[in-house]
């Protein structure tokens, strides 16, 4: 059944994340033959609309307001809410971000609909649109399928692949005008707290520390490693809990989930609820000295040593492959 499918795009430091056109990717499965429709929110969003048409999306929608220059979740959901009255879709893809875990639940309630968050997988089958979530911290997967009403989903990040970029593609960008009001939250600055480079929920690689690293300054050999795999530094909630890192790196069930391509544990015990975040990477490799370490357990490769051995080694080889 062909249906129009709305997809939410997440802008971030003036570009379009990664997960949004993961999202378009979803969307077009959603949508059967339908159309995909971006919708992009901000002060100052149009000039991307056209990235959003290359990687997929039909035509775009744009909500620009200065009150939107940071999200709120009250802007946001009256903007969204806005271009599903003018647009009455039958399907709303958004990312699985910190952004989209906000505003979706809200849309959810506002719409009176259902949401299936955290969806690692969508296809059609059998008539049907089958959704593919992890549940029991991770530990299994349900599949959902939509009997009746909007398609709602949130997607998880890195785990559908975007569509091939087709720079010759193109599609209407245009605006819709929606009167921004009663926000209940005014984003006076933003402060950043993590630490620039590659975004963690999104990244291919990443290097995580646990309370093995021992100090701030024990994250600098796996921050070296990290720069050399163009990777990002994760944290157990152990490290986080010793003051070793900022709790915006915490992996875990109370943190971050990440599905990297590949996960480098080091000093990391593997308690079941950091494994909750991270045991869907594509490839574990784990470093602990303790060879009983229930990180093994999960891990691809496993090296029993010193990760202040271990990885400056790992640093040199990666280097004299990839520099
Ligand atoms: P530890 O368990 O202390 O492990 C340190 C490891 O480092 C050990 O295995 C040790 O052998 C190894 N080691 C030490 N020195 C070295 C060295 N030089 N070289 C190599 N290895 C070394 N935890 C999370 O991570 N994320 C969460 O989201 C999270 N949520 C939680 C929610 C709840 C409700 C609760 C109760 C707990 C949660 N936890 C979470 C905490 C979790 O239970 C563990 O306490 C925590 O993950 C342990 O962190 P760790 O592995 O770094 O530390």
């Amino acid at each position: 059944m062909a249906r129009k499918v709305l997809v939410l795009g997440e802008v971030r430091d003036g570009s379009l994340r990664n997960v949004s056109f993961e999202a378009v990717a979803a969307a077009k499965t959603a949508a059967e033959g339908g159309e995909v429709v971006g919708v992009l929110i901000g002060d100052s969003v149009s000039a991307l609309g056209s990235e959003f048409i290359h990687y997929g999306a039909d035509r775009v929608i744009t909500v620009e307001d200065e009150k939107l220059k940071q999200y709120t979740p009250d802007g946001y959901s009256q903007a969204v809410m806005a271009v599903i009255n003018e647009e009455k879709p039958e399907g709303l893809i958004i990312g699985h971000t910190s952004l989209g875990k906000d505003v979706a639940p809200k849309l959810a309630a506002k719409l009176e609909s259902g949401l299936i968050s955290d969806v690692t997988a969508l296809e059609a089958a059998g008539g049907n649109l089958v959704f593919t979530r992890p549940i029991y911290s991770g530990k299994a997967f349900e599949k959902k399928i939509v009997t009746d009403g909007l398609i709602f989903a949130t997607i998880r990040p890195n785990n559908i692949s975007p569509l091939q970029k087709d720079e010759a593609k193109t599609g209407d960008v245009s605006s819709l005008s929606v009167e921004i009001k009663d926000l209940r939250t005014i984003i006076k600055e933003v402060v950043r707290k993590a630490s620039e480079g590659v975004d963690l929920s999104e990244a291919k690689v990443v290097i995580a520390g646990g309370r093995g690293v021992k100090s701030e300054e024990g994250f600098g050999p796996l921050k070296e490693l990290a720069k050399v795999l163009n990777g990002a530094v994760g944290a157990s909630r152990g490290a986080c809990d010793a003051d070793y890192c900022d709790y915006s790196l915490q992996i875990g069930q109370t943190g971050k989930v990440v599905t990297p391509d590949l996960y480098i544990a080091c000093g990391i015990s593997g308690a079941i609820q950091h494994l909750a975040g991270m045991s869907n990477s594509k490839v574990i490799v784990a470093i602990n000295k303790d060879p009983e370490a229930n990180i093994f357990k999960v891990a691809d490769y496993g090296i029993v040593g010193d990760l202040f051995e271990v990885v400056p080694m790992l640093t040199e080889e990666f280097k004299k492959l990839l520099i």
